[in-house]
């Protein structure tokens, strides 16, 4: 049990990799207790593990789930609260691509792509802001894309459970303002990890050419931008999208 005067507790999930286990390590150096989660339970240890060799025994905690499981996904939550006392923090990160044309998608890419990347974030907001609301305290985060603002051809699916992201989050932060909770999104554009490692070359080329800084962007720059939406001193900032693209888009 983590002691209510000290660390607060940050559940992120897809934390096993990419910006997600970029996030927990940050937020751990900024002193919370994070809770990994995502489906690959070695790969979560092993963050952990990285962690607390680092950092300290005892700051992170693994919780192996499949976010597409609503049911298995808010028992998870309920746990991480029994055990840990407290949740701070929720960051939805978790999420998959299943890029096809409009036309040559299946309702099954589009129906998985939903239920991983939005259904999963509205279970987790809902079952997060029970322990938040009778603490009078949260922060809610969600990870969503440039796709999610501009739209990307191939990614119909993808952008719309982004875009649904932004709204839901917008919805929470209007509901939960009067409980000192804050809901907002993070926006990322081309960040270099496994997601966008498999791209062909020339639409890694096209990602270039469309980013005024001429670079892709690194995991650490996303979590510094969820670090600063999960501190004390972003209470004011709330129903926002934070982009960190290097000025894709600048609307
Ligand atoms: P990634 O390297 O592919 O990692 C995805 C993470 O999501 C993994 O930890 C994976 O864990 C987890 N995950 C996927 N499906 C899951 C499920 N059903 N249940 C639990 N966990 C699941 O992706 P990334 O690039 O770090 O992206 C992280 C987030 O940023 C995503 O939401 C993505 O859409 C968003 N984003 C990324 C970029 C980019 O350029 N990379 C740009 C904009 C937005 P397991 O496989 O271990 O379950």
């Amino acid at each position: 049990m983590v002691d209510s005067n000290e660390r607060r507790v940050a559940i992120v999930t897809g934390a096993s990799r990419g910006i997600g286990a970029e996030i927990a390590r940050t937020l751990a150096r900024h002193g919370k207790h994070v809770v990994l989660m995502s489906r690959d339970q070695g790969r979560l240890q092993a963050v952990k593990t990285e962690i607390e060799s680092q950092l300290g025994a005892g700051l992170a905690t693994v919780l192996a789930c499949d976010v597409s499981d609503g049911a298995a996904l808010d028992e998870a939550i309920g746990r991480a609260y029994k055990d840990l006392g407290r949740v701070d923090v929720l960051v939805n990160n978790a999420g998959i691509t299943r890029d096809n044309l409009l036309l040559r998608m299946s309702d099954a890419e589009f129906d998985e792509v939903i239920r991983t990347n939005l259904r999963s974030a509205f279970v987790a907001c809902r079952a997060a802001l029970r322990p938040m609301m009778r603490a009078k305290w949260g922060r809610i985060i969600n990870i969503s894309s440039v796709a999610g603002l501009v739209g990307n051809a191939g990614q119909s699916n993808y952008a719309a459970a982004k875009a649904g992201l932004i709204g839901l989050t917008k919805s929470i932060a209007k509901e939960m303002a009067s409980k000192n909770i804050t809901a907002n999104v993070v926006a990322p554009g081309f960040i270099q990890t496994d997601m966008t490692e498999v791209l062909p070359a020339p639409v890694k080329e096209m990602a270039l050419q469309a980013t005024p800084l001429k670079r892709f962007g690194q995991a650490g720059e996303v979590a510094a931008a969820v670090a600063y939406l999960a501190s004390d001193e972003a209470g004011f900032t709330t129903g926002q999208v934070l982009t960190v693209d290097g000025g894709m888009t600048m609307c």
